[in-house]
């Protein structure tokens, strides 16, 4: 009877395995089945437009599988598109509050909770979140990036400059040019103050970082002109056009009475000359316009702007060329219909903006270091073409 009971252990043993095998799948069906329910109760819910219960069905939904992390992301980043900020956060902590989920996901959270105060306006709390960020290799420089973004908001360049050791060591070139410009608003109080040795110490950190700053270059300029030191200031103008010719246009007023202050005319116009050569700019062009006149005569500097404007038309360079032909020689009718025909071109310029942002396009008469619309720095330069330059 005993060795019959023996025979019959491998029997339940396996009859053991098999029910306790189903036990598992049974559970892993019913928490699908719950994930599923969870699931359609919150797609419902989204559906009939009640967003705040079908967000609270999905986040309990998410405490079952991790898999669904992504569709949260999306949720909520849809939701901040929408400006839905409050039901964005709601996920975006939920989801930094779970402890099992892996730490890029918990990274990404805590990234896109940063970027939900940003929008919200809340920056302390932004703050917050990308310094948290800031020795992760994957969202490190992003959090660098909008830190550096807050900062331009806030006004508060010194902030910006304690993380200059971590953005050289990112040497990412749009931070790099960022925090120059940050150099240049500091500058630019001390400029007021007219404190001489902090706004070269200034200048010089901030084209140390972007060797392309024109603002550096333009603001030193201005401070050696201020104190008497034309023959730098004429070398940083110069700089200025190998740095960016197409903000080159402002420079060259400065820089004429830069260079009258010198007395060294002659070298400016040969100066001018290359730049229309280069870049056949509008203002470099009527800027040569008087060297010749002065130099040759009217008659060559009429022969020389209308083959200028044949090959490069410009309105700027016709309202030029009108300008010229008014002489007291010429008949009072003529000068009347010249009148009518400069007032009409003068009018149509007034109504074209000078500068345009190179980054978004928005277009300005004033000039602005940092963009209004994008916030890009040293983007709004001269238009180009027909109406422009
Ligand atoms: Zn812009």
């Amino acid at each position: 009877m005993i060795e019959l009971l023996f025979l019959l252990l491998p029997v339940a043993m396996a009859y053991g395995w098999f029910m306790g095998r189903n036990s598992i799948k049974q559970n892993q069906q019913i928490a699908k089945q719950d994930l599923s329910i969870k699931y359609s109760t919150g797609l419902n819910y989204l559906l009939s437009n009640q967003q705040d219960k079908a967000i609270d069905s999905l986040l309990d939904a998410l405490k079952v599988e991790d898999d669904s992390v992504e569709a949260h992301f999306a949720m909520a980043n849809l939701f901040r598109k929408r400006g839905e900020l409050d039901r964005a956060l709601k996920v975006h902590e939920h989801l930094v509050r779970l402890n099992h989920l892996p730490t890029k996901d918990k990274q990404q959270a805590v990234f896109e909770l940063g970027k939900d105060f940003l929008s919200a306006g809340l920056y302390d709390r932004a703050e917050t979140m990308f310094i948290k960020l800031l020795k992760s290799k994957d969202y490190g420089l992003k959090s660098l990036t909008y830190l550096l973004k807050i900062f331009q908001s806030t006004k508060d360049w010194q902030q910006g400059i304690d993380r200059q050791k971590l953005i050289v060591k990112y040497n990412d070139k749009r931070s790099l040019h960022t925090l120059a410009n940050f150099y240049c608003e500091l500058a630019t109080t001390a400029f007021e103050k007219d404190q001489f040795i902090e706004v070269i110490e200034l200048l010089e950190q901030a084209l140390l970082l972007d060797p392309n700053s024109c603002r550096a270059n333009w603001l030193m300029a201005k401070i050696y002109e201020n104190h008497e030191q034309c023959e730098l200031a004429a070398k940083c103008y110069q700089a200025i056009y190998h740095q960016d010719n197409e903000f080159f246009p402002d420079v060259i007023d400065p820089m004429l009475a830069c260079y009258t202050r010198l007395d060294a005319l002659d070298e400016f116009y040969s100066f001018i000359k290359k730049v229309y050569d280069e870049t056949a700019s509008s203002s470099a062009l009527i800027c040569y316009l008087s060297h010749v006149e002065n130099k040759h005569g009217k008659k060559k500097a009429l022969d020389f702007i209308l083959s200028a404007l044949k090959r490069r038309p410009t309105i700027r360079g016709f309202e030029h060329f009108v300008n010229m032909q008014m002489t007291p020689s010429n008949t009072d009718v003529s000068n009347t219909s010249l009148d009518l025909i400069k007032e009409l071109i003068s009018e149509y310029l007034k109504v074209k903006h000078r500068y345009s942002c190179r980054t978004c396009g928005f277009d300005s008469s004033t000039h602005y270091w940092s963009c209004p619309s994008c916030h890009e720095w040293e983007q709004l330069k001269p238009v180009r073409g027909l109406e422009g330059e």
